[in-house]
């Protein structure tokens, strides 16, 4: 296995618009899964930007299990995303859900996602390293750690070295949460790479109570952020609003999740 990532030492630190993210900066970019229209997006950024988000998050393009639910408003939902960061000065972590779209991605995005679902779609991952945009991404369904790290490799392989590798939960045979949230991957990975390591919760649990304490639980693990679901109404969200985080929640969860990444911080060792 050739590994291009491991030829520096020191931890990556990912620059996004001007947040800054691993190498000891703990990120938390928070957002609903899904822009579904004018008022919630800028409502949900100016409440994030407020609370201590890093990044906001959103998805224009959206891979949903069924064809016949909500896909996401496309093109629109980027220039909305576009507007809440001209209001709040948030960097834009949005989804490529598609070669095709990735033009217009590359205009809003600070950072491109690729979803668990397309962590080996080859075309993909090589299209989102072109942009020269940082990427998010994130660990397949049913990937093994150094699946994640060959997917990343072909976005390096353009010679985009800003990644940000995603622990969001794996299949396995229980079947009482979402998906199994695999905490071992993020001390795991970061010997195996210096890339940035993130762990999104909201994915994992699908339930709300439960992403705080995991959250808290990753950042006591020493993960270098966290992505999380918000929502202005989340019983009325168009998409996983059963684990999107209440707004008047967030400011209180981001201070408690600080704490405990501050107090990790020190069992990480800087280099490799
Ligand atoms: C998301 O971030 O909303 C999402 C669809 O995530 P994942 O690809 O991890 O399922
Ligand atoms: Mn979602």
């Amino acid at each position: 296995m050739t590994i291009v990532m491991n030829e520096e030492p020191r931890r990556k630190v990912v620059e996004a618009a001007g947040a800054r993210l691993g190498g000891g900066n703990f990120g938390i970019i928070a957002g609903p899964c899904t822009v579904e229209g004018r008022e919630m997006i800028l409502e949900t950024a100016r409440v994030v930007a407020d609370g201590g988000a890093t990044m906001l998050r959103g998805g224009a393009y959206k891979p949903r299990t069924s064809p016949h639910s909500f896909q996401g408003l496309g093109v629109e939902g980027l220039r909305l995303l576009q507007e809440a960061k001209e209001q709040t000065g948030l960097p834009v972590v949005t989804e490529l859900l598609d070669v095709r779209d990735a033009g217009h991605v590359a205009e809003v995005a600070d950072v491109v996602q690729i979803g668990a679902r397309n962590m080996q779609s080859y075309a993909l991952l090589t299209e989102a390293g072109r942009t020269g945009i940082p990427v998010l991404l994130k660990r397949g369904l049913s990937a093994t750690l150094e699946e994640l790290l060959m997917a990343a490799e072909y976005v390096l392989k353009e010679g985009n070295p800003n990644v940000i590798l995603c622990e969001r939960g794996i299949r396995t045979f229980e079947t009482a949460y979402r998906f199994t949230l695999d905490l071992l991957a993020v001390p795991a990975l970061k010997s195996m790479t210096n890339l940035p390591v993130i762990v999104d919760p909201s994915h994992a649990a699908g339930r709300r109570d439960w992403v705080e304490p995991m959250s808290l639980a990753a950042a006591a693990a020493g993960a270098d952020g966290v992505i999380v679901e918000v929502h202005p109404d989340p019983d009325s969200a168009l998409c996983d609003g059963k684990q999107s985080l209440a707004l008047d929640r967030f400011a209180g969860y981001s201070e408690r999740v600080r704490q405990v990444a501050q107090l990790a911080g020190g069992a990480v060792p800087a280099a490799l």
